[in-house]
């Protein structure tokens, strides 16, 4: 078994330079998150609120943190003095109060959309259609504190490639219209390497860096 530093530079060592690794550190101890920092990751992602709070407090202070999780809006004002970049982004609603909480914060909070990509029913995410009725509202545009920097979401969780592949390149075909985004989250531990192919620029990884999670969160 290769330690969480070999296992960060045999990762970075496979993609290419426009592609940025987060890793995925939930339920995972500072000593581990310590270890990856002091191989040069400054990227983490987390998708518990609390457990992202602790961490931040615990941890060196140029850590980037993502928060990569469902974020319920009564959550927002504990991450909105520090987070770097809100992954989940799934309604109109969460997006007022992150530009709320933001402007309360004096900053700017960069955001990413969740899109709905899989073919399960128990993802979370907007569908294409309302994404674009968001990004085309006069009410999104009065929103002075958020920053949308481009699109995150999950693939199928299933070993059929070619399902896996035609949803990452949906969103990729969708994101073409908005060139002024940069960002593309996607692409797992299990998926990260066809996500790149299919033009990712953001991939979060947790089990093939830290091992498998104790339990299912
Ligand atoms: C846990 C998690 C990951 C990382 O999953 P691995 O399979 O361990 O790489 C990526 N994205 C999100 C949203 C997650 O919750």
């Amino acid at each position: 078994m290769m330690s969480i530093s070999e296992n960060i530079k045999h990762i970075t060592s496979q993609i290419p330079e426009n592609v940025t690794l987060i890793a995925v550190s939930k339920t995972k101890s500072n000593e581990m998150l310590l270890e990856a920092y002091k191989s040069g990751q400054k990227d983490f992602g987390e998708n518990y609120v609390q457990e992202l709070v602790d961490k931040a407090t615990q941890l060196p202070k140029d850590i980037n943190w993502h928060f990569i999780g469902h974020l319920q809006s009564n959550k927002v004002k504990y991450i909105a003095p520090f987070v770097y970049l809100i992954h989940g982004v799934d309604s109109f609603s969460l997006l007022k109060e992150i530009n709320k909480q933001a402007q309360k914060n004096n900053r700017i909070i960069d955001c990413l959309l969740q899109i709905y990509i899989a073919k399960e029913e128990t993802k979370f995410g907007l569908d294409f259609e309302e994404a674009t009725d968001i990004l085309h509202s006069a009410d999104f545009k009065e929103l002075k504190n958020i920053t949308i920097k481009g699109f995150m979401a999950m693939a199928s969780n299933t070993d059929n490639t070619e399902q896996i592949k035609k949803e990452f390149a949906s969103l990729k075909q969708f994101s073409l219209q908005y060139p002024e985004f940069k960002i593309l989250s996607f692409g797992m531990s299990s998926d990260y390497k066809l996500a790149i192919t299919e033009g990712s620029t953001m991939i979060r990884i947790g089990s093939s860096i830290f091992g498998e999670r104790n339990y299912n969160k």
